[in-house]
């Protein structure tokens, strides 16, 4: 039988890397996240014919806990039932703490941290009833150590592990793994954002605020490629993954080993 997985955000960046490797491995996919409806609609046909399984799409905003429940329940309408659970979905605002907007704080908290409580907390009963299912948090380098000027996302991400090794625990007998992943800079529109802004404001090029302060911090002095974190993410979901549960797991070019 198919598995059946759920992104949340997935119509960009690592999130649809993660939908489209895991597609490759015969899984039926939700889409989730924002963007140009067409676009999305031309990726779920075009992700559906490649790897021959089904894709359905879902525009809830993960902040909003009724819409995370109208996306959990569409998708069990679609396949029955939610086997893998990819809370992915996340965004950044940079500023010093003392000028952080407390709205930014809050949207951050609520998309990148509770959000994953309110998935988790539904489709967690299920895959233990059943006894398989695999719960991946896409967390950050910034789970594992802090940086200035990112105190909402660090704080979020930090938090993420924590549910993850609880529910991890919580789970432990029961077939249902939990784990994080713990990218380093990858160059999606998220880290976009940050190079076009430090390029602005240190009058540098976008190529020089890359090279020289994003990579900065990362010994491998190149951006993580979206399908490295994928392929970690279809390696959770395999059945010799199962004793990998509770774990916090960098792919972040040796930036957390410093
Ligand atoms: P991205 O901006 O390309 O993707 C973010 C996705 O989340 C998009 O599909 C967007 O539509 C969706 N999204 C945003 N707000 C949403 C909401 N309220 N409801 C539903 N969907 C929403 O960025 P990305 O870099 O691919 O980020 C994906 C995850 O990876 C995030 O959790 C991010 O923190 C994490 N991450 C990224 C990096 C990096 O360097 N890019 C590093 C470590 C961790």
């Amino acid at each position: 039988m198919r598995r059946n997985a759920v992104i949340t955000g997935s119509t960009s960046g690592i999130g649809l890397a993660i939908a489209e490797a895991m597609a490759g491995e015969g899984m039926n996919i939700t889409l989730n996240g924002f963007g140009d409806r067409d676009n999305i609609e031309q990726l779920r046909g075009r992700i559906a014919s490649d790897h021959g399984v089904q894709v359905i799409y879902s525009a809830a905003d993960v902040s909003k806990p009724d819409q995370i429940k109208g996306m959990l329940s569409e998708s069990e309408h679609a396949f029955g039932q939610v086997d893998v659970l990819v809370n992915n979905a996340g965004i950044q605002h940079v500023a010093s703490i003392e000028e952080f907007p407390p709205e930014k704080w809050d949207a951050i908290l609520a998309i990148n941290l509770t959000a994953a409580f309110h998935t988790t907390r539904q489709v967690i009963g299920g895959m233990k009833q059943r006894g398989w299912g695999r719960m991946i948090n896409i967390a950050s380098a910034h789970a594992l150590v802090g940086s200035p000027n990112k105190s909402a996302y660090i704080a979020a991400k930090h938090g993420l592990i924590g549910l993850t090794r609880t529910v991890a625990l919580e789970a432990a007998t029961s077939g249902v793994t939990a784990n994080a992943i713990c990218p380093g800079y990858v160059r999606t529109a998220l880290v976009e954002q940050q190079i076009q802004e430090l390029a602005k404001t240190e009058g540098i090029t976008e190529e020089e605020a890359a090279r020289d302060i994003v990579l900065e911090p990362q010994p491998i002095r190149r951006f993580v490629e979206t399908e490295e974190v994928a392929a970690l993410a279809v390696f959770l979901c395999s059945d010799t993954a199962a004793a990998v549960t509770g774990a916090a797991l960098p792919v972040d070019g040796g930036w957390t080993a410093q």
